[in-house]
């Protein structure tokens, strides 16, 4: 074993391998991986090795295909076999609901260039003989999925690490990770030091403990997984290898093994696997067998595939494998350390291990991860992701692995976590709440809490009609909203606003005033959009995106000076209430002495104001389009805000609105929201935002790629759409038409109340953009004919939020 190293890799599953190939293959050939026992002795020696390129992220999809693609690559190199078995995989539908999921997966896959197929249940049937169709409504067929030899796969990733100058310790376990002043790391193993300059947690099963070591906990719980194999069946002797399948309705998945069906299923009553500590001792183990626990899910296998029943079983497989509560993995530089990255919850190996090792190894070779994963980056967590919000979180989405998530579905598990003080107020207001963050927040309000329950749907929902409501008291009175959910950055010192010049794109406002500005990285690429309110010379306000609150402190901690500038979150220290319509500046003018007049408190003013006895810091800004203030006071006022503000709206006709009715107004507006039309794959001018980008102001992060967007003028665009629906409206991720080929894809959709019209978001080729007609976006299966708006569908000139 060396005793320096650039980067050591802990762990040797698929992931470590994978991660540790790309590091070489990229040119970090003083590479080590660390294995504390045999590589895959965690959970990767009795995986399934099924895979697959479908997933509900776009991006995490094109992750999976590239992985998949690999697998010859690395068999190329190593001489090590993968075992593929690329056999094409059949998704069956039982319900009506799963067919229309299907059919939205199905054209998502469209714009990802994947040739995915709706087939019919005899086509189904035909394909895959051991189903009873009685059970099925239809399915759908994907040629890229099949399986692979898990210890074939972790060799081969390690043996072409290797054959390119990387170096693979095993039976070393590492015992510990010490950070020296420099940002290097010193590596304690059970067989001696290493000096290294970066370190990755790929410790799987261990990942946990790994990170206790540097002060982190993961948000990762492991759970017990079952599968068993049975004889072989007579009903497949002879045919070709079956295909891949899964069974929705079923919770089960299935494919062939030596004659016989490999049998899987995410049983509802999930058991955790040491939910607080992982046993050193383990390796290459499996669990005791626990039948009973999935029974219930083995009856329906015999009844919708009823050969299984007839046959024994061969073997029964019972391991632990490691999920972040979303199901992503969890992957990236985290906040706070240096030199320390994790490649770790990474619940389906086989289908993203590759894209993971790819997205790593870029970030920490070139210093961005090439492609956006922010479905994937370790900070989409932040403090409140405990280890028992993680527990609750992991059952509920083991349990549900299988199920349909609507657009409109809220989750039960770990709730209410964090609330705010009016929390009580709102119940009794009969609002819906979503969860964010670990944080309840209303999306709409019901006329009587019976009613104050969404039904869940693809289509429009019992929500709209009271939505409409609120959109209509917004546009001709005045709304009330609570904004405690977004997210807040304080940014102080002698050298705030310079510093702030360097990191956005726009000029920082003067003192009272407010800017909004991207973010951009040094590929002059999105990675955050803010309101910067000026508090004074030395303290500005960042308001933005709540959940990308450790994704911006990570970035600001690389790039700060080592004095004379502080950055610090804030987020619930500032507890929020907007008004909004055209009754907003009367109402508050009743509660203030200052004058709230156009003139003394314009547009993108920001100033402390006190309304009754409560002193407040208020934003003249509008995310709905309609005249509106941003209040923000600290929780111990909250409440009293808010009944002032309820009592005197009174006689206004105030009325308290949700999340759904912002987000359709926002929409109708074109104002893009964080992690839909702003992300980091687009450019500041494609993304509509090109008139916040100063670029007179001097030097800033990711300028010089931002001249070449403006002078190129960009490939993409992001334009409005209104879209001749019928009773569902697009959600976000369907493929746009135009002329009969996918030319983009819709980022954001909703009903916009306002203007009466079926609205999207989305980004086609600036070549296309220009058209006006000819476009059409696929909801549930269907192409509806879209006209693409030349400007918002709402007042485009803005003149209600400006006077
Ligand atoms: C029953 C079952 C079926 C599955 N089926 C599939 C499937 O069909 N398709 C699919 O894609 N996935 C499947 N999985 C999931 C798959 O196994 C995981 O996604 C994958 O194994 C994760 O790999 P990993 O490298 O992150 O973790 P692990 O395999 O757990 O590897 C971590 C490694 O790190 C080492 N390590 C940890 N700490 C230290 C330390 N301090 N020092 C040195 N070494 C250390 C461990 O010894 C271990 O070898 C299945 C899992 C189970 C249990």
């Amino acid at each position: 074993m060396r005793s320096t190293a650039r980067v050591v890799v802990v762990g040797g599953g698929v992931v470590g391998a994978s991660v540790l190939y790309h590091l070489a293959k990229a040119g970090w050939t003083e590479a080590m991986l660390i294995e504390r026992d045999e590589l895959t002795c965690g959970s990767t020696w009795h995986a399934a090795g099924g895979m697959h390129t479908v997933n509900g992220d776009p991006n995490v999809a094109r992750l999976q295909q590239y992985t998949i693609n690999l697998y010859r690559e690395i068999e190329r190199i190593s001489g090590q076999s993968c075992g593929v078995h690329l056999t094409g995989g059949l998704m069956l539908a039982g319900t009506r609901e799963r067919l229309d999921w299907l059919k939205m997966a199905q054209a998502r896959g469209r714009y990802l260039g994947m040739e995915l197929e709706m087939l019919t249940v005899e086509e189904a049937a035909r394909r895959f003989p051991l189903l009873d169709k009685r059970h099925f409504v239809g399915a759908m067929f994907d040629p890229v999925e099949g399986h692979v030899d898990p210890y074939g796969v972790t060799h081969a990733y390690a043996k072409s690490a290797q054959i390119a100058g990387a170096e693979v310790v095993r039976h070393t376990r590492v015992l510990d990770l010490k950070p020296r002043t420099d940002g290097t790391w010193d590596v304690i193993t059970d067989h001696g030091n290493v000096h290294a300059e970066h370190v990755v947690n790929a410790g799987g099963l261990w990942a946990r403990e790994v990170g206790r070591m540097v002060g982190l906990e993961l948000p990762i719980l492991a759970m017990e997984h079952q599968y068993l194999i049975t004889e072989e069946v007579p009903q497949i002797a002879g045919l070709p290898e079956q295909l891949h399948c899964i069974d929705f309705e079923g919770e089960l998945y299935l494919r062939e093994e030596r004659g016989g069906m490999l049998l899987g299923t995410y049983e509802r009553a999930g058991m955790p696997w040491s939910p607080a500590e992982t046993p050193w001792d383990f390796a290459q183990s499996l669990l005791p067998n626990d039948l009973d626990r999935i029974a219930p899910s083995l009856e329906v296998a015999f009844e919708h595939f009823p050969a299984l029943g007839e046959v024994g079983v061969r073997k029964v497989v019972n391991g632990p494998f490691t999920f972040a509560p979303d199901g992503n993995p969890l992957v990236g530089p985290v906040k706070g350390l240096r030199n320390f990255w994790v490649a770790c919850g990474v619940m389906a190996g086989f289908s993203q291990g590759g894209g993971v090792g790819l997205a790593l190894s870029q970030w920490m070779v070139n210093g961005d991860p090439g492609s956006d994963i922010w479905a994937m980056d370790v900070a989409r967590y932040g403090d409140w992701a405990t280890l028992a919000y993680t527990n609750a979180k992991v059952r509920e989405n083991y349990s549900r692995r299988f199920r349909i998530r609507f657009p409109n579905e809220e989750l039960p598990a770990g709730r209410p976590l964090r609330t705010t003080p009016i929390y009580d107020r709102l119940t009794a207001a009969h609002a819906v709440f979503g969860e964010y963050c670990g944080l309840e927040h209303p999306l709409w309000f019901a006329p009587s809490a019976a009613g104050a329950q969404e039904d869940v749907t693809f289509h429009r929902s019992n929500a709209h009609a009271h939505v409409a409501e609120e959109c209509r008291a917004v546009r001709e009175r005045v709304g009330l909203l609570e904004t405690s959910n977004y997210g807040k950055i304080e940014i102080s010192g002698p050298g705030a606003g310079e510093w702030l010049s360097r990191m956005m794109a726009n000029r920082v406002p003067p003192v009272g005033r407010i800017a909004l500005t991207p973010m951009l990285n040094d590929r002059g690429k999105l990675i955050g959009d803010f309101t910067m309110c000026r508090l004074a010379a030395d303290r500005v306000l960042l308001i933005g995106t709540l959940a990308a609150e450790s994704y911006y402190l990570r970035w600001f901690e690389r790039h700060l000076p080592p004095s004379g500038v502080s950055v610090r979150a804030c987020a619930m220290e500032y507890v929020g209430l907007s008004v909004a319509g055209p009754e907003a500046r009367g109402l508050l003018q009743s509660l203030v002495r200052a004058d709230l007049s156009n003139s003394a408190f314009p547009f993108l003013t920001f100033r402390r104001v006190d309304i009754g006895m409560i002193p407040a810091l208020v934003g003249r800004i509008s995310f709905t389009g309609e005249l509106g203030y941003e209040i923000w006071v600290s929780p111990d006022y909250q409440r009293a805000l808010y009944e002032l503000l309820v009592d005197a709206g009174a006689g206004r006709g105030l009325k308290p609105f949700g999340a759904r009715a912002l987000n359709c107004m926002r929409i109708e507006k074109g104002f893009g929201n964080w992690a839909r039309e702003f992300r980091p794959i687009y450019g500041p001018y494609e993304a509509g935002l090109g008139r916040f980008v100063t670029l007179e102001k001097g030097d800033f992060v990711g300028r010089s790629a931002a001249i070449e967007e403006r002078s190129r003028g960009g490939e993409m665009r992001l334009v409005s759409f209104a879209v001749n629906a019928a009773d569902a409206d697009a959600i976000g991720d369907e493929p746009v038409w135009h002329d009969g080929r996918v030319v983009g894809w819709v980022t954001s959709g909703a009903y916009g109340h306002r203007t009466g019209r079926s609205l999207a978001l989305g980004y086609v080729p600036a070549a296309v953009a220009a058209a006006g007609a000819g476009f059409e976006i696929e909801i549930i299966g269907e192409r509806r004919p879209a006209e693409r708006l030349a400007a918002c569908a709402y007042d485009p000139s803005g003149a209600r939020m400006r006077s």
